[in-house]
């Protein structure tokens, strides 16, 4: 599984679960419907932008969840729970989650993929910040994520 808020699904995401289904059979990604972040899109908006996003990945697929990401792993019948690493400073806050979830339930490892380099930079709070404004974000976001930012801030 790789969890995440997805608010909204960037190309950095998409490339890291590109890496994710060539390593597992199959792939879920988790849309963490109650987020501590007041999110810009929904979670029906944010599993419509992620699903047509991958939608050439056959062996990936979108759900969304309400609580706890090991307790997904744990009823669904997930080993691998995958994350992303941009830079050092992702690594701390993605240590301690992992860590914690290793101590919750030991039999569900995290792994850690990282992009492409054009998208070390990249995170879904720049894309809804360059939205807001209007600014091209087409070099960083899936079409379906355009389309869906143009009609929030039409
Ligand atoms: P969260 O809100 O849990 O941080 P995100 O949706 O922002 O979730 O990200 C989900 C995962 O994807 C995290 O592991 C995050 O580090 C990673 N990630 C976010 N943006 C990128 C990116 N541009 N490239 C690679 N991984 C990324």
């Amino acid at each position: 599984m790789y969890p995440g808020s997805f608010d909204p699904i960037t190309l950095g995401h998409v490339d890291v679960i590109e890496r994710a289904a060539q390593m597992f059979e199959t792939v879920t990604v988790v849309i963490a419907k109650n987020s501590k972040k007041t999110p810009l899109f929904d979670e029906h908006e944010r599993l419509a932008m992620a699903t047509a996003s991958l939608v050439h990945l056959p062996n990936v697929s979108v759900t969304v969840h309400a609580g706890l990401v090991v307790d997904f792993a744990q009823e669904h019948g997930v080993d691998v729970i995958v994350r992303g690493l941009r830079a050092v400073s992702d690594f701390e806050y993605e240590f301690q989650i992992a860590l914690m979830n290793r101590k919750l339930h030991p039999d569900v490892s995290t792994i850690f993929l990282m992009p492409h380099e054009r998208y070390t930079y990249l995170n879904s709070s720049i894309i809804r910040e360059l939205g807001r404004y209007r600014q091209d974000i087409s070099d960083f976001v899936p079409l379906a994520v355009i389309e869906a930012m143009q009609r929030k801030f039409a």
